[in-house]
């Protein structure tokens, strides 16, 4: 039975493709950005948060963990992780939801039962399924599958990713994909290695050869100051996206907020953001005309 590592599903989704979408979110990814909303994505094990504001001192999670591997301070509950094997009892007890566990293994004909159930939205808005992350394509396996379910209901099949992995996978998950929606970090392949912990070669060379497929695509780029605001960095994106075959004229720009910055305190700071600012809205005015000089329509948000 093919399972994947699931940390989230959201139903009503409005950002991630046409129509009301389905986006559901694998757990695991391969870039680990400084800036990332989502860092209880990036391990690709299952993990525990625990949210001290939350936490009423209840400790029927200490009653109930059969590894004796927490303990009450002054700070609230600390888990000892070497001997913690994230059975998920405490968070099963919690009565405020202080301790959640996070990602879940979900089989395919499970997730297939949640897809269906939202069909009806997908029907009247001209909506679908989008496989987020993390990255969707350190599951390739599952992904296919899935995909390949959801081709044979028709329903619209977004993959949302960085195209951080090998070709072949990349070619193989666009035979079943309509629309993917790609993040354009920061063109500078040191800089990108820096903020991301990886260089983008493999990235945009993956990407040069996806654009020769029929599958549609919308680069989505992440505007965080410092890092890829620059006129330099944003003529490069222009000129790489001009490169490309097709009619790649369409991104969107996501200016960068902070509103990670707690979640990376709950997963105990292990994995802490820096503050990265978005840039002000004049700023964003002139990357908009500078792509509009390459011939390239930048709507911020989508
Ligand atoms: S690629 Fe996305 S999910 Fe992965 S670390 Fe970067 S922002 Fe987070
Ligand atoms: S996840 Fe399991 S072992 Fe770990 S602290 Fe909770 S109950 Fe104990």
């Amino acid at each position: 039975m093919t399972t994947g590592l699931i940390f989230d599903i959201k139903k009503f989704a409005i950002n991630d493709g046409p129509g009301i979408r389905l986006t559901v979110f694998f757990k695991g990814c391969n870039l680990a950005c400084k800036w990332c909303h989502n860092p209880e994505s990036i391990s690709p094990k299952v993990q525990k948060m625990y949210n001290a504001k939350k936490c009423i001192g209840a400790v029927k999670c200490i009653e109930n963990c059969p590894n004796d591997a927490l303990k009450m301070t002054s700070e609230g509950i600390v888990t000892d992780y070497n001997i913690c094997n994230l059975c998920g009892k405490c968070a099963e007890v919690c009565p405020t939801k202080a301790f959640e566990m996070l990602g879940s293994e979900i089989p395919i004909s499970e997730l297939m039962k949640k897809i269906d159930n939202e069909a009806i939205f997908f029907d009247q808005s001209g909506g679908g399924v989008t496989f987020s992350g993390g990255e969707p394509l350190m599951h390739a396996d599952y992904l296919i599958e899935a995909l390949k379910e959801c081709g044979k209901r028709m329903y619209h099949r977004v993959v949302d990713t960085t195209a951080f992995a090998k070709l072949e996978t990349v070619l193989e998950v666009a035979k079943h994909t309509e629309l993917f929606l790609i993040d354009l970090k920061v063109m500078d392949s040191a800089k990108h290695k820096e903020f991301t912990a990886v260089g983008n070669e493999k990235i945009l060379s993956n990407i040069m050869e996806l654009a020769k497929t029929n599958c549609e695509i919308i680069f989505r780029i992440p505007l965080i100051k410092g890092v890829n605001t620059s006129e330099e960095n944003i003529r490069e994106t222009a000129i790489f996206i001009n490169s490309l075959e097709g009619n790649r004229k369409a991104i969107n720009l996501l200016p960068c907020h902070n509103i990670a910055e707690n979640k990376h305190m709950k997963l105990g700071n292990l994995t802490k953001s820096n503050v990265f600012e978005a840039p002000s809205n004049i700023e964003t005015e002139k990357i908009i005309s500078i792509f509009e000089n390459f011939g390239i329509t930048a709507t911020v948000g989508g």
